[in-house]
């Protein structure tokens, strides 16, 4: 078997044929992902047991005359911040280096029910604050199409994991790009679904009004049977929606044909060479297959990142509060008092991106200043909401870039925070209204660097971007 090329429907046929079982899949996919880690560090922490056993129930289900589940025996990787029951959960940060949950979060629950055979931990930013992977404490991953790049943030090892083939699929979540801009960077597929169509429960919160999990795969089918596998209602998350869960796979099958595309000029006006052109080659494929494509306006676009990092920052000074030295974190030796423990502890385990972020929260929120900042940016949230409401009265979803450069070098944007925030341009809108947006491979630079094309749909419509997905990969738009 060759690692690198499986997909979920190919696990699926080799276990059928009896070409290998679940355990030696899990044995050797686990044995290719230790060789190839040293290379892009993207994996933090191997989870052999855990696979083994989980592959074994697989084999047992088969044994048994059973199916072995709609992700049976599939190798899947697992974004550090996705808590893992006796699985050390890091977030990319000192402070958890020991970590060891006590419990699984629900989305992990249901993809090893599903038959998910989960082999490790993949490395982020830390708390999934970044867009390079460079603010790991474990060190930065590099992006497996060019070593010297990063592979985007935060979900930057999730997305290396599916590129590089040491997983078939992965988890990555989501606040204000971290699975689109990843997967545009790295040349995979990557999906940010609606607000509450995943359980969150489990997932070590960064801005919990934003906070996504959802998947990564090489082919959108494989990201739709993922997200099948782990939405839906659940009673530990009151944010998790009632919505029914289409069957996505069903939905994929149907043509394009009059669809009607909207192309958000505020998107496009600045977009620069390669980028452009290569979306522009995207969406011609969607074109011959039928769409109809207009021009629409966004109007509140240029506020969204100021809104956004008001918004997260003062949701992260609240959630990163609980890290104290006391209940989770590893505790500073060094200290003489109950303030002092928890200063030194906090100071000594945060790194600088988790502290700049928790200063700018805590000042946004502060006495005198919450309705000039917090307030107002809530109420630009709920403008670029309605921007995207009023955009689908008038068409089905939307197409535009995920970011407007490919993968950068490792270092190059690190001493300026300014910039590395403006790189989440494209992504922090959909973020913003909670609809779901995927990033799809829209061919590659000159240097052969991978775009990403972005795809958003009304909330609870994964099936109709899944559909659009589909159809533009199997019609060529991968390399388009
Ligand atoms: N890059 C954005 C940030 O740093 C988004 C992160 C994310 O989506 N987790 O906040």
């Amino acid at each position: 078997m060759h690692i690198p090329s499986l997909t979920i429907a190919s696990v699926r046929q080799g276990l059928a044929e009896k070409q290998f079982s679940a355990v030696e899949l899990a044995q050797e996919a686990l044995a290719f992902a230790k060789a190839e880690n040293p290379k892009t560090n993207a994996y933090l922490t191997f989870s052999d047991d855990r696979a083994i056993t989980a592959a074994r129930e697989v084999d047992a289900r088969i044994a048994r005359g059973h199916d072995p589940g709609a992700l049976g025996g599939v190798p899947v990787g697992v974004k550090d911040v996705i808590v893992t029951r006796g699985v050390r959960t890091t977030c990319g940060s000192r402070l958890l280096e020991n970590f060891i949950p006590p419990y699984d979060a629900t989305a992990i629950e249901r993809l090893e029910a599903a038959g998910g055979v989960i082999l490790g931990k993949a490395n982020c930013d830390e708390f999934a604050m970044g867009s390079s992977n460079e603010n790991s404490a474990f060190g930065p991953v590099r992006n497996p199409v060019a070593l010297d790049r990063v592979p985007g943030g935060s979900s930057g090892g999730s997305a290396a994991v599916v590129a590089q083939g040491t997983a078939v699929v992965s988890l990555g979540s989501d606040t204000g790009g971290s699975i689109r801009q990843p997967a545009s960077f790295c040349g995979c597929v990557g999906v940010t679904p609606t607000y509450g169509r995943v359980s969150r429960y489990g997932l070590v919160a960064f801005a919990s009004s934003l906070d996504h999990i959802g998947p990564f795969a090489r082919t959108v089918a494989d990201s739709a049977t993922l997200l099948q596998t782990i939405a839906g209602r659940d009673s530990h998350d009151a944010t998790s929606s009632t919505h029914a869960v289409p069957d996505y796979a069903a939905a994929m099958q149907l043509p394009l044909q009059g669809l009607r595309i909207g192309l958000p000029k505020e998107y496009f006006s600045g977009l620069a060479g390669e980028i452009g052109d290569r979306m522009q080659a995207g969406i011609e494929v969607l074109k011959k297959q039928g769409c109809q494509i207009v021009d629409i306006s966004l109007p509140h676009t240029e506020y969204a990142i100021a809104a956004y990092y008001i918004i997260c920052t003062a949701e992260v000074s609240a959630n990163l509060s609980r890290f104290d030295g006391v209940r989770f974190t590893s505790r500073s030796p060094k200290a003489e008092s109950l303030i002092d423990m928890y200063r030194n502890s906090r100071g000594e385990g945060f790194g600088p991106e988790a502290k700049r972020r928790i200063m700018l929260g805590a000042y946004v929120l502060s006495h005198g200043y919450y309705d000039a900042y917090y307030l107002k940016a809530q109420r630009v949230r709920s403008l670029i909401t309605r921007d995207f409401a009023q955009a689908f009265e008038n068409v089905d979803a939307l197409v535009a870039p995920v970011s407007p450069f490919p993968a950068f070098k490792l270092g190059e944007k690190t001493s300026d925070p300014l910039q590395m925030y403006l790189s989440d341009i494209y992504t922090i809108t959909g973020s913003l209204a909670g609809i779901p947006c995927m990033s799809v491979p829209c061919g590659n630079t000159a240097s052969g660097l991978p775009v990403g094309m972005q795809i958003l749909t009304k909330h609870f419509s994964e099936d109709l971007m899944f559909r659009i997905a589909h159809q533009y990969e199997i019609n060529g738009g991968f390399s388009a």
